[in-house]
């Protein structure tokens, strides 16, 4: 059998947390366990939120933590241009659309359709659908606008992606990290409406990248926490539109907060950094989310 292929792939967009640290360990831990490699990648295409002294705490943190990974790290923000090809392509072959409203016009337009009695739907996170109103405009409308320097996103034409695909989408999910078994897993597409696949100054979206990242790396097992289970139905139609393997999935349990609360962003107790600096040794940060 081919050598397994692990990553963690954090966003640089603030400190690693005791989730993250878990994530990573047990990534490097199937990696080890499996005779497979393990990488780190850096999900940086958020320029606006992402920094570069994250970064450095990223990899200062998880040497720490004992880990060590192969390099070159892959970090996206390095890589545009390839994801601008894979966008070409979606834009070709007219998947996507330039999505113009604004979040408060999306807002005032639920708003009002909800005063007519329509109930919004809205996706697995919570946020209402898309509208997708430019669905039915003209090309030459979406060219004027675009030439005029309006502000648009790429959004996926969900219900022209899966029209277009043939093979029923679904993902295999194993059912327990000793990775000894896997179930299969209906995507629910259609939940997320039209998705952001690129922005109008970043060809490139989270979903996008990671999808090209991980085929480009021959990841064979995405290992994750459950706060990106749903997402995974988006990914496995990506995949399939631009023809990229399919890896098989496992969504950890997310590491609960103090007093089983999720863990925030407030990262007094739960930071790396924070419990390194008062005190803690890696082997009781280990301790503290059970991976030795
Ligand atoms: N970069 C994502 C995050 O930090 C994780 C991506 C993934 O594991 O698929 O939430």
């Amino acid at each position: 059998m081919a050598v397994p292929v692990f990553r963690f792939a954090p966003s640089p967009n603030g400190e690693l947390h005791l989730g993250h640290a878990y994530s990573a360990l047990l990534n490097a831990k199937l990696a080890r366990e499996n005779g497979g490699r393990f990488l780190l990648r850096i999900e940086d295409i958020d320029i606006t939120r992402c920094r570069r002294e994250f970064e450095e705490g990223i990899y200062h943190d998880l040497a720490w933590l004992g880990l060590e990974w192969e390099e070159p790290v892959r970090r996206q923000s390095e890589h545009f241009g390839e994801y601008g090809k894979l966008l070409e392509r979606l834009i070709a072959e007219e998947l996507v659309y330039p999505a113009f409203m604004s979040r408060s016009e999306i807002r005032a337009y639920i708003a009002d359709a909800e005063t007519r009695g329509e109930r919004w739907p809205h996706d697995p996170d919570g946020a209402p659908l898309y509208p997708g109103m430019e669905k039915q405009m003209s090309r030459r409308e979406r060219r004027r606008r675009i030439d005029r320097g309006e502000a648009f996103a790429w959004r996926l034409d969900t219900e022209a992606a899966l029209a277009s695909v043939v093979n029923p989408l679904f993902w295999r999910e194993a059912t327990s990290e000793k990775l000894d078994g896997t179930e299969r897993i209906d995507a629910q597409v259609e939940a997320w409406g039209d998705v952001i696949v690129a922005r109008k100054e970043i060809p490139t979206s989270y979903h996008l990248s990671v999808v090209a990242d991980d085929a480009l790396q021959g990841v064979t097992h995405v290992v994750r926490g459950r706060d990106l289970y749903q997402a995974t139905g988006i990914q496995r139609l990506l995949q399939e539109l631009f023809g990229l393997p399919a890896p098989i999935y496992f969504h950890h349990a997310l590491v609960p907060g103090p007093e089983g609360r999720k863990l925030s962003k407030s990262l007094r107790d739960s930071g790396i950094r924070v419990l390194r600096e008062a005190g803690a040794t890696p082997a009781e940060v280990r301790g503290m989310i059970g991976i030795a």
